[in-house]
């Protein structure tokens, strides 16, 4: 099969006019200039079409789909009014559907590959993955939810009487495969220090101990709130990042989501364990909890990933994220007292880069999220207006993005109708 359009090789420069091959699920050539009479017409695109590789979004939450727009909460009242009554109804059957509707509106908007959270149901949690992996070609890395505190009981029981059993329970989801299949990954998840306790957290720390390569996802200092409660209940921690540390749970595979209130020894310390921070900028302004310093995390040496964090986050578009981080650099830059340091303001291309290649290999996925040979064929062709064809294309896609101008979506290899 092959694609012509426009490729948007390099998000600084102007589309190119071009072809991709597509054998099997991978993409086998990228060429410039017209493609061969004999694949003439192509399958899909044309000389007008522009083509761009699929996104990755590194933080979500399936059970949130239908949880956004509740406004006017901070986050621990909106965790308690928004979003767990909507995980309860996981518990009650409705895990496999809502997965499934999560998973699409991912796809719809570009996205590939997400890194997620389910809820605590461990039986909900399971068949939504095995439904998400059998019926979409969504990659993910995604994992149930613990929690033992904090919340409504029917999210804590399980994992209060999974401890009890003898042997307990497991904490984390059995992998859906045997072997290992880097698309379709299960991870740890222990909500946030507020909703485990310290034993949950070091039975999360001890399994990932036993289980080296397990990816470990978690929020960290997201509301000042939140991080004063942390602080009352676990007195004898140095700081919020060390509750993690101490379990164990930092590791060059840690997603830690938000960590916008950290003192310079937490950011230290997540850069010498070498795990990710995922900015999850609009969800951040939702909430109101802060406006994360991506130039000091950076300057820390930590590696920095980029979320929709639905349903926080209004949008499961990444451009639209993308957007939202230009936006917060933007207002960071407006604001900053004279004696403060400059902003870095993201450029489109950068802000392109982060919500593909750069999400993508955070992720551990180095074979998506570009427009190479080799590369699983993971991309999208769009009809748009010609005079966007320029030096601006990946600024005017950020500004102007809607599922609606994608006219084909190429996921795996295979053509996907949403
Ligand atoms: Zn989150």
């Amino acid at each position: 099969m092959i694609a012509q359009g426009r490729l948007l090789l390099d998000p600084a420069r102007a589309p190119e006019p071009g072809w991709v091959r597509v054998d099997q699920s991978r993409i086998a050539e990228v060429r410039l200039g017209e493609p061969p009479p004999s694949e003439r017409p192509p399958a899909l695109g044309g000389p007008d079409a522009l083509i761009i590789t699929a996104f990755v979004d590194a933080h979500c939450h399936f059970p949130q789909t239908d949880s956004v727009g509740i406004d006017g909460l901070e986050l621990l009242p909106w965790l308690e009014k928004a979003v767990f009554p909507a995980e309860s109804w996981w518990g009650r059957g409705g895990a496999r559907a809502s997965a499934l509707t999560a998973a699409r509106r991912h796809l719809r908007q570009g996205t590939v590959g997400v890194a997620a959270y389910l809820t605590s149901h461990a039986e909900g949690s399971r068949e939504a993955l095995v439904g998400v992996a059998s019926q979409t070609p969504l990659r993910f890395i995604a994992g149930r939810v613990g929690m033992d505190r904090h919340a409504p009981e029917d999210l804590l029981a399980e994992d209060r009487s999974r401890a009890r059993l003898t042997p307990p329970a497991p904490c984390v989801l059995a992998p859906l495969a045997n072997g290992e299949d880097p698309r379709r990954v299960v991870s740890a998840n222990p909500r946030f220090a507020v909703s485990c306790s310290e034993e949950l957290l070091a039975e999360f720390g001890w399994w990932v101990r036993e289980h080296p390569g397990t990816w470990v996802q978690t929020h960290l200092s997201e509301s000042r709130a939140e991080c004063d409660l942390v602080r009352r209940l676990f007195p004898g921690a140095p700081h919020y990042t060390g509750v993690y540390d101490r379990a164990g749970l930092l590791t060059e595979r840690t997603l830690l989501a938000h960590a916008i209130h950290l003192s310079d020894e937490e950011l230290a310390l997540i850069a010498q364990r070498r795990s990710i921070i995922v900015h999850c900028p609009a969800a951040n302004t939702f909430l109101q909890a802060g406006l994360f310093d991506l130039d000091r995390a950076r300057a820390a040496g930590v590696r920095v990933a980029l979320g929709s964090d639905i349903a926080a986050g209004a949008d499961a578009a990444m451009p639209r994220v993308a957007r939202a981080m230009i936006e917060v650099a933007k207002v960071r830059s407006m604001t900053r007292r004279p004696t403060d340091p400059p902003v870095h303001v993201p450029t489109p291309a950068e802000a392109w880069d982060m919500i593909t290649r750069v999400n993508a290999d955070l992720l551990g996925w180095n074979d998506t999220a570009r427009l190479e040979a080799g590369a699983s064929a993971d991309f999208l062709v769009l009809s748009v207006p010609p005079t966007w064809l320029d030096e601006h294309a990946a600024g005017r896609l950020i500004y102007n993005w809607d599922a609606d101008l994608v006219r084909s979506y190429v996921y795996a290899g295979q053509v996907w109708k949403p």
